[in-house]
């Protein structure tokens, strides 16, 4: 046997049930957010933007692998790793990350790419407040990622510290920079040394015909 439809109410009757529920909602607490006056605290294991870490004298941790490119499902970091040399070092080991960028017009925050690195050089910070309104400023440089300086680091590049390897670095031996280390020549960034003239000779140096 056929059901007997269900009573509904008179049509006067339904926007007065919809101002019930408004009615209702003034009373429940307030779900809004005063965004960006008042900062809402991240959890503390929140992904926000990344960041590039140092050992405590200074020198990089990123080996330039390349493993958390390969990790990316976004395929939004690019590396590139170079070798150091005991004149221009940037990490204690061969080869440090030359080139570092992360594209977050592509990001999407999941955190595998910190899963990946091996020496923990790449985490992720809590900060959120990525958006902007050129995708070329979305792409963060190794500059914009990199940690800051704590007291007792030295910028890079610079030595290794006397008598450690890089081993030694990860055995937590190395706690701040040795006394006297100073930053060398960025020359592969274009820096030029003290003692060379802008054509690239050394000064005193006589340039052959
Ligand atoms: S957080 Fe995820 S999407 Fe973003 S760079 Fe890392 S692996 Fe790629
Ligand atoms: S951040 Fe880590 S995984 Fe990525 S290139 Fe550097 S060392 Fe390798």
């Amino acid at each position: 046997m056929a059901e007997e439809p269900k009573e509904t109410k008179p049509g006067f009757q339904n926007p007065v049930a919809g101002f019930g529920v408004t009615f209702k909602a003034m009373f429940k607490k307030r779900l809004t957010e005063q965004y960006p006056e008042q900062q809402k605290t991240t959890a503390p294991r929140f992904h926000g933007r990344h960041q590039l870490n140092r050992h405590p004298d200074g020198l990089e941790k990123c080996v330039g692998c390349e493993l958390c490119a390969w990790a990316c499902p976004a395929d939004a970091i690019y590396v590139e790793g170079a070798d150091n040399t005991d004149e221009e070092r940037y990490s204690p080991g061969e080869r440090y990350g030359r080139v570092y960028q992360i594209n977050y017009a592509r990001c999407i925050l999941c955190g595998l790419c910190i899963e990946a690195c091996p020496t923990r050089a790449l985490t992720m910070t809590n900060e959120f407040e990525l958006a902007d309104s050129s995708r070329a400023n979305l792409i963060y440089t190794k500059e914009q990622l990199l940690a800051g300086l704590d007291e007792g680091m030295v910028d890079t590049p610079h030595a290794i510290f006397p008598g450690m390897d890089e081993q030694d670095y990860y055995r937590g031996l190395v706690t701040e920079a040795a006394p006297g280390t100073e930053r060398q020549v960025a020359v592969s960034k274009g820096e030029l040394h003290p003692l060379a003239s802008p054509s690239g000779t050394a000064a005193g140096e006589e340039v052959q015909a």
